[in-house]
């Protein structure tokens, strides 16, 4: 299977972005500046403890790639869930011949594309974020969507999306049942295209664009990647796609002198029980004892996505898990000494380079791959994932439960 996707797809999914660009800039004033690209920054982390060895020797530059404040979504899903929305309405207008001799995609703001757009719902299962990006993006050009949602999903993400004229169905159970009852409905209705986070090739493409805008990124901030450089990428994973995706473009850029670890919560551990356990499609967090029972709630998922598996297996570097209160603490700090604002989800990248520079199995990795010694020429990402959108009195819940850790005698 992993064969299948090659740069071609990516470069294809990269294009298909340039070719919207005219559109993302007449629906959402916010991508002028950018001529219409949704992209975050990569950024320095200098005040926060800084990458080191046990013995206190220096491990290399810490790096963020801001996402938490990526523009229209507010999260990661920006890249996916907008790509996705994207691919289905330039096949619906190609279909119907509204790009027949159009200069560019500026028609698809124009009166016949939205009362075609209107005919089709668009719909998708999601724990919060997944929802916004694809209600915001569809919306805006004229479909008709309804997001699927588990019912404890946050309050103010069902508002948002209600607000934006979405239609939010709640349901009893999981995220896996939310996902499942959407396509169960959108599946009887030839009017309604279901987003399936468990099986998207769309949404993976997506995500790995931003590999492309990251190499371009690490040369305008002078990051060499090489043999003797090693770049460390730490990425929170919820179903997998979106880590999945961005790292597959990363390996393809950067071969074997990137690695790429996800991180996800340890009450809510889908990737780790995948890739652990190959030999048991579909297997969930339940049969493994784990409880799905965390605040980071972009990850929290039972079941991982069989796609991202079956591509990361040969060119994943490991899977690390972290507890919520690390993820406060660390979403605290970035606020108290970077002044970024994150959601929790997000502040797992943190635990990254400090679980492979500590913890015996990460000193393994460095050492079986014979980059002990390379670590001071090191750059680690952490990948920023979310955060933009959370209101003020959620974000300050978020900071006081961050300082009780911290502070914790
Ligand atoms: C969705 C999400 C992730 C992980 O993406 P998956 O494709 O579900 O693995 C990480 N962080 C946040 C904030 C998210 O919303």
């Amino acid at each position: 299977m992993s064969s299948d996707i090659s740069m071609a797809d990516v470069k294809a999914a990269a294009q298909r972005l340039d070719r919207f660009a005219p559109v993302l800039m007449a629906l959402f004033p916010e991508l002028r500046a950018t001529q219409g690209v949704i992209e975050s920054a990569l950024l320095p982390l200098n005040h926060l403890q800084q990458p080191q060895l046990p013995g206190g020797a220096a491990a290399g530059a810490l790096w963020i790639k801001a996402d938490h404040a990526l523009p229209v979504a507010g999260s990661i899903k920006a890249r996916g869930g907008i790509h996705e929305v994207l691919e289905f309405a330039e096949s619906l207008a190609h279909r119907h011949g509204l790009l027949d001799g159009a200069p560019d995609y500026g028609v698809l703001v124009g009166e016949s594309a939205r009362t075609l757009f209107a005919q089709y719902e668009i719909s998708v299962g999601s724990t919060g974020n997944l929802g916004l990006s694809i209600g915001i993006m569809a919306s805006a050009l004229g479909f008709r969507v309804t997001v699927h949602m588990s019912s404890d999903a946050k309050q103010w993400k069902k508002d948002k999306l209600r607000a934006n004229g979405v239609a939010v169905l709640e349901y009893e159970g999981d995220y896996a049942q939310a996902v499942e009852a959407g396509r169960q409905r959108a599946a009887s209705d030839e009017f309604s295209y279901f987003v399936d986070d468990e099986h998207s090739l769309s949404l993976f493409l997506g995500y790995s664009v931003a590999a492309l805008r990251l190499q371009r990124q690490l040369v305008e901030s002078g990051i060499q990647v090489d043999a003797t450089h090693p770049l460390f990428i730490y990425l929170p994973c919820g179903v997998g796609g979106a880590p999945a995706g961005i790292t597959f473009g990363c390996k393809l850029i950067f071969g074997d002198a990137v690695h790429c670890f996800f991180v996800e919560p340890t009450a809510a551990a889908c990737f780790l029980a995948g890739m652990s356990n190959p030999d048991r499609p579909g297997i969930s967090i339940y049969d493994v004892g784990m409880d799905n029972q965390t605040e980071a709630d972009g990850l929290a998922v039972p079941v991982a996505s069989e796609l991202a598996l079956a591509q990361m297996r040969p060119m994943l570097s490991g899977v690390m898990t972290t507890t919520d209160d690390t993820m406060f603490a660390d979403l605290y700090r970035l606020h108290e000494q970077e002044g970024m604002k994150v959601e929790p989800s997000a502040a797992a990248s943190l635990s990254g380079p400090r679980m492979l520079l500590s913890s015996e199995a990460g000193l393994a990795y460095l050492r079986q791959q014979g980059l002990l010694h390379l670590m001071n020429q090191a750059n680690h990402i952490a990948w920023s994932t979310g955060g933009l959108f959370v209101p003020d009195q959620e974000y300050r819940g978020f900071l006081e439960h961050g300082r009780t850790v911290v502070t914790m005698p």
